[in-house]
């Protein structure tokens, strides 16, 4: 890989100084797993890496805490949001795997950290790199193809290998969304902090990923200059909720389709429902269809098959990958009936 310089700023205002405004001439690093195998692959040649493992990598209850913006918010299921959890970004993803308040209040969530990767991924890798990595597609990853993404003229997953690629999201790049902890993180209405030259701001986690025809060189609303310091969890009330993923091998590889739900319950019935799936689509996909079927009725099979069935309704195939449309859908049905405590078929 190309030489560089390594910054190592004493706290986020020191990294946010050491970044400048010119996409990838500057990157910061948290884990390295994934910024690493890019540079190696000479995919991202920065002159400069700016270290973000000293960053807070708590994870704390979020009390009473006023939101950076000011604004007075609410939970999913109506009541005033002033509780909850607060992830740094320099958590590793085993931290949030074995955080045990977080599998009492988030279940989703440690389940997709569990399935991350493997132990040692787990162990090195952050939870804001999770949600920054770059997309795994082959043709993106690979120094040989001048792709949309890098600059080309062409996706080459049009004509070519598109298994694994977007079922969802019409192009023009069909690449999928590739952080597992994004899906429920979504599901559950989580907020991210972003620290840049001007300060704090707070925004929807569903809300920071971007589709390709809105920026086609990056994937995030998030500017060169500007890093992620932490993820905000809004507090539950009865709720279900549960993450469901399909995989060609059982570890050490992407899902090739997720789904997370959160459903909030009035008793027997589903008050309101979010349903997120992964790896579909170039951003975590939130199925409204699916929702929609959900909101007001009872949890059954029958009702998961119909969700479910709902969730894919709008999915398009390319040449190799119709086969994801049947796996999202087995996805969300299988989340939904994990999360109802119902045999998982
Ligand atoms: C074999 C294998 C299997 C894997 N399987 C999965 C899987 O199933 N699910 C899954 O989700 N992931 C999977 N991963 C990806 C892995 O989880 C990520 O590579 C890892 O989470 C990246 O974290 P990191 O801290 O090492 O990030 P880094 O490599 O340090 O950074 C990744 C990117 O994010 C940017 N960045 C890092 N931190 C911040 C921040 N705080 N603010 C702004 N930008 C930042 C960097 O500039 C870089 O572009 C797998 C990886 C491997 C190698």
């Amino acid at each position: 890989m190309k030489a560089f310089q390594y910054v190592n700023p004493a706290n986020e205002r020191e990294a946010v100084a050491a970044l400048g405004t010119e996409r990838n001439r500057i990157l910061p690093m948290a884990g390295g797993m994934d910024l690493l195998g890019l540079m190696k692959d000479y995919i991202v040649s920065p002159e400069r890496v700016v270290n973000l493992k000293g960053l807070d990598g708590t994870i704390t209850a979020d009390g009473n805490r006023q939101p950076a913006d000011g604004r007075d918010r609410q939970a999913a299921d109506g009541s005033r949001q002033t509780g909850g959890l607060r992830i740094g970004a320099a958590a590793k993803i085993a931290d949030v795997a074995e955080h045990a308040d977080i599998r009492r209040l988030y279940p989703a969530l440690t389940t997709a950290a569990e399935e991350v990767g493997t132990p040692q991924i787990r162990n090195m890798g952050t939870v804001g790199g999770n949600l920054m990595q770059r997309p795994r597609c082959w043709y993106f990853r690979n120094e040989e193809f001048n792709c949309l993404k890098k600059g080309g003229s062409r996706c080459f997953a049009v004509e070519g290998e598109n298994q694994f690629h977007a079922i969802f999201g019409d192009g023009p790049c069909h690449i999928v969304h590739p952080s597992s902890l994004a899906v429920p993180l979504i599901a559950y209405g989580a907020r991210v902090r972003v620290l840049g030259p001007a300060g704090a701001r707070e925004i929807d986690l569903g809300e920071f990923y971007q589709l390709p025809n809105q920026n086609l060189y990056g994937e995030t609303v998030l500017q060169p200059n500007e890093i992620v310091t932490h993820v905000m969890l809004p507090p539950t009330g009865p709720q279900k909720s549960a993450s469901y993923e399909v995989r060609v091998k059982q570890s050490h590889d992407w899902p090739l389709a997720m789904a997370s739900v959160h459903l909030v319950m009035d008793r027997d019935v589903v008050k309101s429902a979010r349903v997120v799936m992964g790896a579909v689509a170039p951003v975590p996909w939130r199925a409204p269809g699916a929702e929609r079927v959900l909101t007001g009725r009872p949890l059954n099979e029958a009702v998961a098959i119909e969700a479910a069935t709902a969730a894919v309704a709008g999915a398009r195939a390319m040449s190799g990958n119709a086969h994801k449309i049947q796996i999202a859908r087995t996805a969300v049905k299988r989340a939904i009936l994990k999360a109802a405590g119902l045999p998982v078929a």
